[in-house]
């Protein structure tokens, strides 16, 4: 058996790998498994390549650099996985689908480079021969492009994530003409390009991908972010699914395309679940626009201390748990879990509404509780749990605020507005975990606070949760 022959029998193994991983991720119980599939499936690919690489007969320069590429990435990559925080993935994934693009970007140059700058190469000549120079114009053009735009635009998910900007929704005059002129332009290059390959167009419809990805990004706001980061990895997807036409890599074309369709799915099932336009989303927030501030006087907030909710969760005998994105930065699920198991040992019922959006992941606040060991069967999804509040004694928010905040419902003028969230305000009492009257993610005001049945616990929320726990 031949070298390719073999490598080519690796890949199928490895896209087998991918899917099983795929296919793993969708469930907590198999999770583990999915992440080991798709780990042993990365290594395969990485070896086949190799060996291929060798096959072709590269100069032994060219080979220690390829190492020494890889051992600077695997030691980068295992220091950063090692060192982040869960609150941190969501920005750390959007600069790895950054360098995806970033990647596209270069083996799109380099093919431009290798033929459509050397009309006379080797390179040139021998797709010429195949009747496939056309379609090698395409391809370098469309991978630029679908690079370039996935590029600024995690790079600006980044920066939005890790808080480094503001989360606001950039509003430009006549943003969705920019948008859509942007696209208009190159649909118009790649034809120029498929007739005429010359270096200015390439640099054009880098330079307009590049505004396009940093644009489409900036106009969306905070509360819809998640679509965001799981559209920008069906980006990546569709980027390395581009290099791979261009660099001959049937793997890297199965790869992208299994990451391009998943990531266009959860994009999907997050635009549901949020009762989002899909399309709209996905074009830049096409259609939304910026509504009134929230500067509305709500009226007093009232506070209640730690005593007071341990007292008040003695008397109960139903308890609603809904975390959100302050109880991963305050960690204090071990707190939450430990609270549930004396809870439930007292008699009380406790459960969990988990919102689709809650954290800055999706499934962060599963992770978590799972983390914590809170059992699987008392961790209810939104739509489960939604109509069991008003007959419930005690929801404690813990950390959680866009996600429990009824101007989505009631306000049509909200930047929230039609997203569903958790109606915990029909309970009988609310109390919200948070360190002061601050808005949440998407930066609007929350008018549960100031409700008659609401109070405020202030504190860190792993503190207070530890303070709930010494009085019980
Ligand atoms: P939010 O981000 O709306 O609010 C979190 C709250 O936690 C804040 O109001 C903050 O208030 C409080 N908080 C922060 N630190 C602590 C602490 N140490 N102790 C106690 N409280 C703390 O949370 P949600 O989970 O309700 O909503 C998630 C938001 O993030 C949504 O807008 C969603 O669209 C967005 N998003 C979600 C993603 C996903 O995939 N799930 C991805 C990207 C964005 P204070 O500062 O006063 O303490």
């Amino acid at each position: 058996m031949t070298v390719h022959t073999a490598s080519q029998a690796a890949y199928i193994v490895a896209a087998l790998l991918f899917i099983l991983a795929l296919a793993g991720l969708s469930r907590h119980e198999t999770a583990r498994a999915g992440n080991s599939f798709g780990i042993a499936g990365m290594a395969v690919a990485l070896v086949a390549t190799i060996a291929l690489t060798l096959d072709q007969g590269i100069t032994g320069a060219a080979f220690g650099l390829l190492v020494a590429a890889m051992l600077v990435g695997a030691l980068i990559g295992l220091w950063r996985a090692r060192v982040v925080q869960m609150t941190g993935m969501p920005e750390l994934i959007a600069l790895l689908h950054s360098f995806v693009g970033l990647a596209a970007v270069l083996v799109g140059w380099n093919g431009f480079l290798l033929v459509e700058h050397e009309p006379g190469g080797a390179e040139a000549r021998h797709l010429d021969s195949l009747g496939t120079l056309g379609i090698h114009h395409a391809e370098v053009f469309i991978g630029v492009f679908i690079g370039a735009v996935t590029f600024t635009g995690s790079i600006v998910a980044n920066l939005k994530l890790s808080a480094k900007i503001k989360s606001a929704p950039l509003t430009l005059p006549g943003k969705n003409l920019l948008n859509l002129g942007a696209l208009v332009v190159f649909v118009a290059l790649t034809v120029w390009f498929v007739i005429d390959p010359r270096l200015w167009l390439l640099i054009a419809v880098t330079i307009v991908a590049l505004a396009l990805g940093w644009h489409l990004v900036a106009s969306i706001g905070g509360g819809d972010m998640p679509v965001v980061v799981s559209m920008l990895n069906s980006y990546s997807g569709w980027a390395a699914a581009a290099s791979g036409f261009l660099l001959e890599n049937d793997l890297l074309i199965i790869t992208g395309a299994l990451v391009g369709s998943s990531g266009a799915y959860l994009s999907y099932i997050m635009c549901k679940a949020m009762n989002r336009s899909f399309i709209s989303v996905i074009a830049g927030g096409f259609g939304i626009e910026a509504g009134p501030s929230g500067d509305k006087d709500y009226g007093e907030h009232r506070e209640v201390t730690a005593d007071g909710v341990a007292e008040l969760l003695s008397n109960a005998s139903r308890v609603i748990i809904t975390p959100g994105y302050g109880m991963a930065v305050a960690q204090a699920q071990y707190g939450v879990a430990e609270l549930t198991r004396k809870l439930r040992e007292k008699g009380v019922e406790v459960r969990f509404g988990i919102h689709p959006v809650a954290g800055r992941l999706p499934g962060h606040m599963n992770v978590l509780l799972a983390e914590a060991k809170v059992p699987y069967d008392i961790v209810l999804e939104m739509d489960e749990i939604n109509d069991d509040f008003a007959e419930t004694d005690v929801v404690l928010v813990i950390g959680a605020n866009d996600t429990v905040n009824p101007a989505a419902t009631e306000d049509p003028g909200s930047p929230i507005a039609g997203m569903p969230v958790l109606t915990v305000w029909e309970a009988a009492n609310v109390v919200v975990f948070k360190r002061s009257m601050a808005s949440g993610y998407a930066g609007v005001q929350n008018p549960l606070f100031f409700r008659d049945n609401s109070a405020m616990l202030f504190g860190d929320a792993k503190d207070r949760v530890g303070d709930i726990l010494t009085a019980l």
